[in-house]
């Protein structure tokens, strides 16, 4: 049971929110029509973009990338090919089915890790955008039972809980640690459920969201919130945001993420 920004409290077993998620996620892998066609240029170039700010806001270094939905077909994704995320181009940029399977690989190396997309992607319809990282301040969190919690309203997103996936419950005691599979990436979106992050045992992270600012917007702001929280909790014991202020100041924070992206943008298209 979770309670949520709604202030309703979801059951997330086989009912409820998540029940719900994945009904709809059933239409999601129906049959993939052809391609609608090339994506959006605009949605490349933020992609594009993202992968730089990601690193240039040390939330990704030469492991962790992101993905979005393609915008003229639910039933696709858009990622880099295997490399670190500070140097991809739009050339980069690969188009994946939701089994994470490449639609023209053309000999290039792909992430191992790419079952997170996908399979987030199949649950959440209202998924379009999804980071994976290993950023350094938010680990802690995933591997000690104080829970990650919105230190200020800027991440507030974080303010209906935030589940923490242990890999050893889907892959038993001697794994690589790496969602390396669609069977860990559906165990890994299980957990995730209605939430826009996930930590990761051991690991990283995750986040998703409806827009690729918005992700970007997120995953710089878990990692911030980690900082404060751990500095906050060497100071004593801090007062969060509850969940009527979380969701209320998400509410705003959504509709401001340009701000932040264009000063963030400006900074890696002026290098
Ligand atoms: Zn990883």
């Amino acid at each position: 049971m979770v309670q949520c920004f709604c202030g309703m409290v979801h059951d997330l077993g086989r009912r409820g929110f998540l029940g719900a998620l994945m009904a709809a996620a059933v239409d999601a892998q129906a049959p993939a029509p052809a391609s609608a066609g090339p994506a959006d240029p605009a949605l490349i170039e933020d992609l594009v973009i993202a992968n730089h700010i990601l690193y240039d806001q040390g939330v990704v270094d030469g492991f962790g990338h992101i993905s979005a939905r393609h915008n003229k077909d639910p039933n696709r994704y858009l990622m880099s090919r295997s490399m670190a995320p500070a140097l991809v181009t739009a050339e980069d940029i690969l188009e994946y089915d939701l089994d994470s399977t490449p639609i023209d690989q053309r000999g290039r190396a792909v992430y191992l890790e790419r079952f997170i997309h996908g399979e987030i992607y199949k649950l959440r319809p209202d998924v379009r955008a999804i980071v994976h990282s290993h950023s350094p301040a938010v680990i802690p969190y995933a591997n000690v039972k104080v829970p990650l919690r919105p230190m200020n309203h800027i991440a507030s997103f974080l303010g209906g809980g935030v589940p923490v996936f242990e890999i050893r419950t889907a892959a038993g005691p001697a794994s690589d640690m790496l969602i390396r599979n669609a069977a860990l990436g559906h165990a890994l979106a299980t957990v995730l459920g209605p939430h826009p992050v996930a930590l990761m045992r051991g690991h990283g992270s995750v986040a998703a969201a409806q827009s690729v600012r918005h992700v970007v917007f997120r995953a710089v702001y878990t990692e911030v919130n980690a900082r404060m929280e751990s500095e906050a909790l060497r100071l004593g014991e801090p007062t969060f945001l509850n969940d009527e202020e979380a969701a209320a100041a998400m509410k705003t924070n959504d509709a401001l993420v340009d701000r932040p992206w264009d000063l963030w943008k400006r900074r890696v298209t002026a290098k």
